[in-house]
């Protein structure tokens, strides 16, 4: 790492969904004038792949070996690194600033008068939904958006039951997307429903979404629970609820595009009404 005589900045990079094409041109240049990479488990390998050779890899994602950094770790880290003079590419799947940490990673830099950018990302949910061929609005269907965390990440909130404004999420006229949602799918769909959400609403599971092993299954809220239980439907995967899921099998085009092998995700289409 040739770093002397430089000022250290941190640029918080988003890495989009997986697709390595959807990395923006500007996540891509800070990539290639790093110094050191701090790249998260979301982070696909192909866009692993285009850190430069002269720039330091530093995995902070959980991996089989080793135990996935902390928080107060990584943002230690990032101090420090840019405190040598390094220009720091702390690169996050999708966008930094949406379930991302980025807001926590920005204030500790800004503790420490430490320089930096936010360079954001196409997140998971614009780009499952594209991919899966959803439009997250569309007239007559959904007038609005929502996207939500389905699971609590704050140690102190580990152990707490998933406690969200059911009333105010239950509207038909919003779709709704819910990261980090297949743990307690089932908790979340039923919530809805005894909220008023209509159990034969609409309800899609993307799994590594945008990538070719994109899985896609779509059900109803009643039944996406134990459907995606049955498909063995694995981390990353992302949950869409409302009428807009009613279009993904006319709008389907990116299944038609994946190998043979892949072709089985077209058989999790359940029938629904448009
Ligand atoms: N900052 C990220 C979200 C991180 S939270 C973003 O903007 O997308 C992690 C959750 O994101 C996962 O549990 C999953 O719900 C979702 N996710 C991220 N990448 C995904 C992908 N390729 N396919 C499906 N879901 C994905």
């Amino acid at each position: 790492m040739n770093i002397s005589a430089k000022t250290g900045h941190v640029s918080l990079v988003g890495a989009g969904p997986g697709d390595p094409d959807l990395l923006t041109i500007k996540a891509l240049k800070a990539i290639q004038s790093a110094d050191v990479v701090v790249y998260d488990r979301l982070v696909a390998d192909g866009i692993v792949a285009l850190i430069p050779e002269t720039a330091e890899r530093i995995f902070a994602g959980k991996s089989c070996k080793k135990k996935a950094m902390t928080q107060d770790e990584i943002n230690a880290l990032l101090v420090e690194l840019a405190g040598r003079g390094a220009h720091v590419v702390r690169l996050k799947g999708g966008d930094p600033l949406l379930f991302g940490r980025g807001g926590e990673e920005a204030l500790e830099l800004v503790r420490h008068g430490i320089a930096f950018e936010m360079v954001p990302g196409i997140t998971s949910a614009q780009g499952c939904a594209a991919y899966a061929g959803i439009p997250l609005t569309h007239r007559g269907l959904a007038t609005g958006v929502r996207f939500i965390t389905g699971h609590r990440t704050a140690p102190e909130e580990a152990q707490m039951p998933l406690e969200l404004n059911w009333a105010s999420l239950a509207d038909p006229e919003t779709t709704l997307v819910i990261y980090m949602g297949l743990a307690n799918l089932e908790i979340i769909t039923a919530q809805l429903i005894k909220h008023g959400l209509a159990a034969n609403t609409p309800a899609a599971a993307i799994e590594q979404g945008t990538t070719s092993a994109q899985k896609l299954l779509t059900a109803t809220l009643a039944d996406i629970a134990q459907k995606v239980v049955q498909a063995a439907f694995e981390p990353p995967t992302l949950i869409i609820i409302g009428k807009v899921v009613s279009l993904a099998e006319s709008l389907a085009w990116f299944v038609n595009q994946l190998p043979d092998n892949n072709q089985k995700n077209v058989k999790y289409f359940t029938e629904l009404s448009h």
